[in-house]
């Protein structure tokens, strides 16, 4: 699956529908396990809580699959004219990625737009900083 394969997926995940106090599905994520399957997922904003559309996706592999790789993953929400836009994973998610398994902050890419993805460890520069004080 090819990342403009991904982001199009993605997109039709987007079924914005207004809870009480939240959004629901106004984001859609797409991911590649790193065995290859595909997981979608759309953000789940409630009054009680708020998870974003990557990590609907990340679980529902783990559920699923009992697998934990990321191979690629990416987000996407539309404007009132349907145009479409990759949006970054938040600090949550992107910390979220890094801890659900050790290899996936150096062997997940991230897509940012049709013709860029980066590792997901240029988005977490300080993931490992750990410095004993003196
Ligand atoms: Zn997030």
């Amino acid at each position: 699956m090819t990342d403009i394969e991904m982001i199009t997926l993605a997109a039709t995940l987007i079924a914005s529908k207004q809870t009480k106090q939240g959004v629901v599905a106004d984001v859609g994520s797409v991911l590649i396990s790193a065995s290859g399957a595909v997981f979608t997922g759309v953000c789940v904003g409630t009054n009680s809580g708020t998870i974003c559309a990557e990590r609907t996706a990340i679980a529902k592999m783990i559920t699923d699959t009992q697998e934990y790789g990321i191979q690629r993953i990416v987000a996407v929400w539309k404007d009132a004219d349907g145009a479409v836009f990759v949006i970054p994973p938040c600090g949550y998610c992107r910390q979220f990625m890094a801890d659900t398994d050790p290899r996936n902050i150096h062997e997940t890419v991230v897509v940012l737009s049709h013709d860029v993805a980066v590792p997901l460890r240029d988005l977490l520069p300080y993931h490992d900083w750990w410095q004993r004080q003196p």
